[in-house]
């Protein structure tokens, strides 16, 4: 059966080689470990969603590529619905989680991008990239695979390309008879202790001597010469302890360190092909961008909630907040819609795999760069100065035998003192980044998708249906530059 269970999942992490460290030290098994559990928590989620009725159907869908059930998050979506269905997941595995399920996003979008690339480029070149890609598939699909996805590199000197700073990017070292040998860095990679396998794109649009550096590829997460440090999150200090500051849920972020690996043949999607990579960059960021507006859309539903709880818990009926609370919403749906119109707009590749529309997705980027912080401060303004950052206790003070009492006496409102700070731990994690990571420069910097608004609005065309407005029949030309 392809479906597995979050048992089956946490079995099959707890059985990789333990190449992943933390503060200087590894960590065994990262399904018990506190510095990953969390994370791994998060990912259970998902699969506990392919088995709950209500949710399984979001969960779960027919592959196109082999007709059997399989986890959504491994599949390639040939259909607007499908991508939409992408984008409710996003949000549903928010509201379960309250954070980010990096391994179960990057890299499904990353599988998408590479299959319509790898037909671009065999179309081309006749190369026979989507075949190991086809294969490489359906291994994720029938082993339940959770994916990560590594695009972003170090980048060095941002005003200096990859050829000019080779170590600054991952790039191709060299050919064995086994494979390729690969080198370098990827950074701010989510939810690798939490995945099966790591999917490896380019990080930007590539020119030919930059062309080392166009691969893509698949690894396991334990693969040799491949070492993972996971950085360090603003709420660790708790997540070490096992106390009630912080949900059982959680998010990682890695830096990879590519040591000379080797990778299998089979297991290599791009090499050197840098002429594709625009289109490689294109194509990822038109559907991120569409469906993260409902990761935020997802995490703002469970700031919402908080925001509610804490109005009740400190005695205020929430409609005394009604416009924040409407005003939060409709951050959150703005968001949502925008992205599921980026992919109504969108177009059939002919590879099959449906991409959303690029200028109303990079809108949907830069919305989603400002509505959520706005989302975040509102449920800040509503919860009080106990639920910003700082100035509650910890719930080892409250648990204490000497002065615990007191803390909790001073902390009770219109609920018991542990009640209300629990729901003012859960606005701080929420908002101050602990749990969840900031929206503004995952999937991209906002700049980099206002440089394609700005590509793709005619305002030329604009100014001409102006001019005709306004009854103008000679030219109205642009300055001369200097
Ligand atoms: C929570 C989170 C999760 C993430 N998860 C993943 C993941 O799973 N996989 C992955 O691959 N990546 C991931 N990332 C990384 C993310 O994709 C990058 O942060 C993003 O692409 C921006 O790159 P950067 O951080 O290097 O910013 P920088 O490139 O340093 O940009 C900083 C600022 O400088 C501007 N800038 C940069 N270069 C130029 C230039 N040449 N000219 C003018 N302005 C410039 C940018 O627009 C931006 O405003 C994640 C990031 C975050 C925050």
């Amino acid at each position: 059966m392809t479906l597995k269970t979050r048992e089956d999942y946490r079995a099959a992490l707890a059985a990789l080689r333990p190449n992943i460290f933390k503060f200087d030290r590894p960590v065994a098994d990262v399904t018990a470990d506190p510095l990953t559990r969390r994370s791994v928590e998060s990912h259970c989620r998902a699969y506990d969603g392919a088995h709950d009725p209500a949710l399984r159907d979001l969960f779960t869908c027919r592959s196109p590529l082999s007709g059997d059930v399989v986890h959504r998050w491994n599949s390639l979506s040939f259909s607007p619905e499908a991508l939409v269905a992408n984008a409710r997941l996003k949000r549903e595995l928010y509201r379960q989680t309250g954070t980010c399920t990096g391994a179960a996003c990057v890299g499904w979008n990353g599988i998408n991008t590479l299959w319509a690339v790898t037909h671009e480029v065999d179309q081309s070149l006749g190369t026979g990239y989507q075949g190991r890609l086809r294969d490489w598939a359906l291994q994720a699909e029938s082993r339940g695979w959770m994916v990560a996805g590594a695009l972003t590199d170090a980048k060095g000197d941002r005003s200096r390309p990859p050829s000019q700073q080779p170590a600054h990017y991952l790039r191709v070292v060299g050919e064995t008879a086994e494979g390729i040998v690969v080198r370098g860095y990827k950074v701010m990679i989510a939810g690798v202790a939490a995945c099966h396998e790591i999917l490896v794109l380019p990080g930007a649009a590539l020119r030919e001597a930059d062309h080392d550096h166009a691969v893509a590829f698949a690894l396991p997460r334990d693969a040799d010469g491949l070492t993972v440090v996971e950085a360090r999150r603003p709420s660790d200090g708790r997540e070490l302890e096992d106390h009630p500051d912080v949900p059982a849920t959680g998010i990682t972020q890695a830096f990879l360190i590519f040591n000379d690996v080797v990778v299998p043949r089979e297991r290599v999607f791009l090499c050197r092909e840098h002429r594709f990579t625009a289109n490689l960059i294109r194509y990822f960021t038109a559907n991120y961008r569409a469906c993260i507006g409902a990761c935020v859309a997802g995490q703002g539903d469970v700031m919402a909630g908080a925001a509610v709880l804490m109005a009740r818990a400190n005695g205020l009926s929430s409609r005394v907040f009604r416009d924040k609370l409407v005003e939060m919403a409709v951050n959150n749906e703005t968001t949502y819609a925008l992205g599921i119109g980026a992919i109504t707009l969108g177009e059939r590749h002919p590879s099959g795999v449906w991409l959303a529309d690029s200028l109303t997705a990079h809108v949907n980027k830069v919305q989603v760069s400002r509505l959520p912080y706005e989302t975040k401060r509102l449920c800040q303004e509503i919860g009080g100065g106990i639920a910003e950052t700082g100035c509650l206790p910890s719930a080892a003070d409250l648990a204490s035998p000497v002065y615990g009492h007191a803390l909790r006496e001073a902390l009770t409102a219109a609920v018991p003192g542990e009640v209300r700070a629990r729901a003012a731990r859960l606005v701080e994690w929420l908002t101050i980044g602990a749990g969840v990571p900031g929206c503004m420069h995952g999937g991209g910097s906002p700049d980099g998708a206002r440089l394609i608004v700005r590509a793709l609005t005619p305002f030329d065309g604009y100014a001409n249906l102006a001019s005709a407005l306004a009854g103008i029949d000679s030219p109205v030309p642009e300055p001369e530059e200097g």
